[in-house]
């Protein structure tokens, strides 16, 4: 049933309008399956009012990065911030607890649980993450915008 979720992401994906200011850029990659991300975002009074994502990759990374354009916008800081700790620990296989963690808002997101049976796979899905926090650190430090690479191998 997961794969009915990610073939949606992947078919149309969100995050594909261009935003209107460029307050987070961040790049990531993923060598072991070779997906690429360029994540910018926009902050207007500490919302995400914008997400433009430009995905290059497998159906898993492209579906991953889908769904955090869609779960970003309208978002504070700090709930964007919550939300990626709280996928990467879901891929990671750490323990959360999905009943407080995701509302119904979020139940794509369970899909990407799925994932986790395939070891290989999992990098794909965290890349639009990881990129994301990395870039939400950049902006926290008034360096948002500064162009920077991040890579699903500095995770240990
Ligand atoms: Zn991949």
């Amino acid at each position: 049933m997961y794969r009915e979720v990610i073939l949606d992401h992947y078919r149309s994906p969100r995050g594909k309008k261009p935003v209107g200011r460029v307050d987070i850029v961040q790049n990531g990659n993923n060598p072991s399956c070779g997906d690429e991300i360029c994540l910018k975002i926009e902050v207007e009074k500490d919302k995400v009012t914008g997400v433009n994502i430009d995905c290059q990759g497998c159906a898993i990374s492209v579906a991953s990065a889908s769904m955090l354009a869609e779960y970003l916008k309208g978002k504070s800081v700090a709930e964007a911030q919550k939300l990626g700790e709280t996928v990467r620990k879901m891929l990671r296989g750490d323990e959360i607890d999905i009943e407080v963690e995701f509302s119904e808002e979020f139940e794509d997101l369970g899909a990407l649980q799925g994932v986790r049976q395939f070891p290989v796979r999992i990098k794909c899905a965290l890349l639009a993450w990881i990129a994301l926090l990395e870039g939400l650190k950049k902006y926290n430090n008034g360096k948002g915008a500064d162009n920077s690479m991040v890579s699903t191998e500095d995770e240990s």
